[in-house]
């Protein structure tokens, strides 16, 4: 195969090569497209291979406009996090811009619900970016398209890996091979294919083994965009707290730009008659016949943009390309879902695609070209994050998964799912009247924090133990306290599995929160002022 015909040097950057050694980032989606923009604004020049080319004409609507074959989800609700939208505004401060001049809404329901007096300065960092996931990711690639430092081979399907042995360590990656018949030589491949990234595959068949724990998330995701129609009164605020169960599992309001929003049906593929929910009528008289969800796929209050979307095959999945600081192969990361994706519902995924990417920039900037140093700076960073993300992902859907088929918790996994009843029961119970429990809520479901500190800590345990005794005296604080509240279905309902991220959060399955909302569309509006910019 032909190496790839003389670079381009772009002015006022080092050519690509040198002196940092060849960056190649296979994908450009949310985490191809944020690690490609930190590093060349570090000076470091990358070439993105990706299949997909973008829009034709940027200026229409990417969610019916841009065909994005690479990335099965493109058109499935997305709340964006709190983490999503504090990384961009730290490290790429434009494209958060670039979604404001599209008329992108920034909104920060914490702070909407509480009153102004009990506001701190750090709620803002509960501010939610309301977009749907193609108009985010236009953003992210116009203002990668427009930098210097980026080189698009797109559309491009890379179809292999190269490697040089090493003398005594893991053999190194030197490129990748193109469908078309080119190679693009690097010295780094940052892997941000996806979770279904091909990468393990061409490893595997080298003899490399990557060990990956992999829990099926037991879900399949039904949903459908709309649009409001000018006048409808419904409180569009409150579409993103709207959730609940139905007879085939649970359905979660997505608020989105330009006047959309979506409704997913989400449901265990094993429930019989679940299939049928991907024809409209059949998704339509789902929908119609939930009493709180209803008035919203009402003809009079939205237009369909598509016909519903599906996507099953859901799985959490963690790969471990590091073994006792001994990496499996040199020059290659993985990044963003390659490295470690959860169930789409918790809304976590694009968080953690940008918190991968930034922390793979920073250790290339701070260890290029050392390449064993690099990997095992990167596994400093991201590994706590990825492991902490994984592990309560899995946690929850097991929760969940027992919840439904009624299967016993085996005794390994009691301790756990004591924990996840415990702080079930302290969503339920006090989110939305304790204002200190709602932080620690809204800190879990936007990851605000270090993951292993917002999830796996004690963080929204204390919160909810303190909560507990004020209110019930100290018996109810011991650690063990697992009474009717905790073990009750309010415990384990959609709560403990709703994508919280777009919503208050702390009210998962509790429809009144709606009511609430409904009931005041002026407060709705009059707290416009809550908004973070
Ligand atoms: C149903 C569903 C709903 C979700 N909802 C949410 C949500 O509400 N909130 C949230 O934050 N996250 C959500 N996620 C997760 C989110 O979509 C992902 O975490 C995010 O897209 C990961 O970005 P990425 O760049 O790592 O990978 P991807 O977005 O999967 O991108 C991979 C890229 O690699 C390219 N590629 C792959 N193979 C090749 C190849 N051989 N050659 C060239 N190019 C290639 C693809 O074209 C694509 O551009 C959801 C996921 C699913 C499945």
């Amino acid at each position: 195969m032909a190496a790839l015909g003389p670079r381009q040097p772009v002015a006022g950057q080092p050519a690509p090569g040198t002196p940092y050694g060849r960056i190649a980032i296979l994908g450009g989606s949310i985490a191809g497209l944020a690690t490609a923009l930190a590093l060349a604004r570090s000076g470091r020049p990358v070439e993105v291979i990706e299949r997909d080319p973008p829009p034709a004409h940027p200026a229409a609507d990417p969610f019916l406009a841009w065909p994005r074959r690479g990335v099965p989800q493109f058109r499935l609700p997305h709340g964006f996090s709190a983490r999503a939208r504090n990384l961009l505004a730290e490290r790429a401060p434009d494209v958060l811009d670039r979604l404001r001049a599209n008329g992108v809404g920034e909104i920060n329901l914490f702070k909407h619900f509480i009153p102004p007096e009990l506001w701190q300065p750090t709620d803002d960092a509960f501010t939610n970016i309301w977009a749907r996931r193609p108009v985010l990711e236009l953003a992210l690639r116009m203002t990668a398209e427009a930098e210097p430092g980026i080189v698009f081979h797109c559309p491009a399907v890379a179809t292999g890996l190269r490697f040089a042995p090493t003398p005594d360590g893991p053999p190194r990656v030197t490129g990748i091979e193109l469908a078309d018949g080119r190679f693009v030589e690097a010295d780094l491949v940052l892997d941000c294919a996806g979770q279904r990234t091909p990468v393990p595959r061409w490893l595997a068949a080298r003899g490399i083994d990557v060990p990956t724990d992999v829990q099926d998330c037991e879900t399949v995701y039904y949903s459908r965009y709309y649009r409001f129609r000018p006048g409808c009164e419904l409180p569009r605020m409150s579409v993103a707290t709207l959730r609940g169960e139905f007879p085939l599992g649970s359905w979660i309001g997505f608020a989105g730009d330009d006047d959309t929003y979506a409704f997913a049906l989400e449901c265990h593929p094993g429930t019989p008659g679940v299939r049928e929910l991907r024809h409209v009528a059949r998704w339509e008289a789902a929908a119609r016949a939930i009493p709180a969800l209803a008035p919203w796929i009402d003809p009079g209050a939205g237009t369909p943009l598509d016909d519903v979307q599906v996507m099953a095959g859901n799985r959490n999945l963690r790969r471990h390309y590091l073994r006792d600081g001994r990496p499996a192969v040199v020059g290659l990361l993985p990044v963003g879902d390659a490295l470690c994706s959860t169930n789409p519902a918790y809304g976590w995924g694009s968080a953690m695609a940008l918190t991968y990417a930034f922390a793979a920039a920073d250790a290339v900037v701070a260890h290029a070209p050392d390449l064993l140093a690099l990997a095992r700076a990167y596994d400093a960073t991201s590994a706590a994050e990825a492991d902490a993300v994984y592990r309560e992902a899995a946690a929850m859907d097991r929760a969940r998964s027992y919840r439904l088929t009624g299967r016993p918790v085996p005794e390994h996994d009691r301790a756990e799912m004591d924990r996840q009843d415990l702080i079930m029961a302290a969503m339920a119970g006090g989110v939305l009247h304790d204002v200190e429990l709602g932080r620690a809520f809204n800190r879990r479901v936007n990851l605000v924090g270090p993951a292993a500190v917002v999830l796996g800590g004690d963080d929204l345990l204390d919160q909810a133990r303190r909560a507990q005794a004020e209110a019930t005296g100290p018996a109810a604080n011991s650690p063990g306290a697992t009474g009717p509240a905790a073990n009750g279905s309010a415990a384990n309902g959609p709560t403990a599995n709703g994508a919280a991220t777009n919503g208050p959060a702390g009210n998962g399955g509790r429809d009144e929160i709606a009511v609430e909302v409904g009931a005041e569309p002026a407060v709705a509006a009059g707290r416009d002022s809550a908004r973070a910019g």
